[in-house]
């Protein structure tokens, strides 16, 4: 049992381990060592205290340097749900569990919005996690949405255990796993199967599996109050659920890396004002 689980390697995240292991905070990291694809693609960052028009590539290793100076360790693994237990939280990656006192989401958000229909149907053929959910399908039709080629190997994996495997990639990957398609359009549930429209006409599949940096943090968090695509969250950084706190871009707008980073700090505080509270009582 941990005091808290950071989810999500960002400014936001970067700001909240620090802080974190600062504070002396006995603490889980999940995100990826490359940190955040929004920090390395930044053409130039002008508009950050401290660093004048520095390029993104350069401001992801500056950020490493101090993760790694720190001596943090970023476990390199997607949270693929995470449930309140009441006391305590349960994170699960595929068949690994973790569980803390509290929960930092630092998730961002995901650039590919979801699909219509795809919300609607998670848990009835639409799924975000290969491992949990792949031997479900052996043999089925499915389709697959990929957004990053790090996931290829979970492509792979659906692939070769359906039956028929329609892919969508947002990359270039010639010669790869599955029958290439264009992206979903629209997801409608009939008879018990999925009708998945593409431009180039519908096909019907027994599930889709959507590959993503991040899914709708309502999605990852059953029960966790919304405001629109953002975590509903006070000035405190508190969710709808104690001991849940989030920060950066998934809170809302400005997407920026200030903001993340500063949500990020007070999150922490927040959650160490309340884990103390807890203790005390
Ligand atoms: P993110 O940076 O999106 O990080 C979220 C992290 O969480 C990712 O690493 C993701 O993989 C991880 N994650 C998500 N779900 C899970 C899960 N289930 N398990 C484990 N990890 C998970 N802002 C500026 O202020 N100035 C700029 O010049 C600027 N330029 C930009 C240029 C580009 C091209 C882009 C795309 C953005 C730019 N931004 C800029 C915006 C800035 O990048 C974002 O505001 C900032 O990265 C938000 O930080 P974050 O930590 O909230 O989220």
């Amino acid at each position: 049992m941990k005091d808290l689980l950071i989810v999500g390697s960002g400014p936001a995240g970067i700001s909240a381990a620090l802080t974190a292991a600062a504070r002396g905070l006995d603490f889980l990291w999940f995100g990826s060592r490359a940190l955040s694809p929004k920090i390395a693609q930044a053409p130039e960052i002008a508009n950050y205290p401290g660093l004048c028009r520095v390029r993104g590539c350069d401001f992801q290793k500056i950020l490493q340097d101090q993760v790694g100076a720190m001596g943090l360790t970023i476990r390199e693994e997607r949270i693929d749900s995470i449930y309140a237990m009441g006391d305590s939280f349960t994170a699960c990656v595929n068949e690994t569990m973790y569980e803390a006192r509290a929960v930092l989401l630092a998730v961002g958000v995901s650039t590919a919005g979801a699909v219509p229909g795809e919300l609607e149907y998670v848990g009835q053929g639409v799924s975000y996690c290969a491992t949990c959910d792949g031997a479900l399908y052996r043999g089925k039709t499915i389709a697959v949405v990929s957004t990053n080629p790090a996931f290829e190997e979970e492509v792979t994996f659906l692939v070769q255990l359906a039956g028929r495997a329609y892919v969508s990639r947002s990359y270039p990957a010639p010669d790869a796993a599955g029958e290439p398609t264009g992206f979903p359009k629209s997801i409608r549930r009939e008879d018990g199967r999925l009708q998945i429209t593409y431009a180039d006409g519908d096909r019907t599949v027994d599930g889709i599996f959507f590959l993503k940096d991040s899914v709708s943090p309502a999605v990852l968090m059953p029960g966790l109050a919304m405001d629109g695509a953002h975590i509903a969250v006070n000035r405190e950084l508190e969710t709808n659920i104690p001991g849940c706190f989030a920060a950066g871009d998934c809170t809302g707008r400005p997407y920026q890396y200030a903001k993340a980073v500063g949500e990020g700090n007070v999150a922490v505080h927040t959650a160490l004002r309340w884990l103390k509270e807890k203790q005390q009582a």
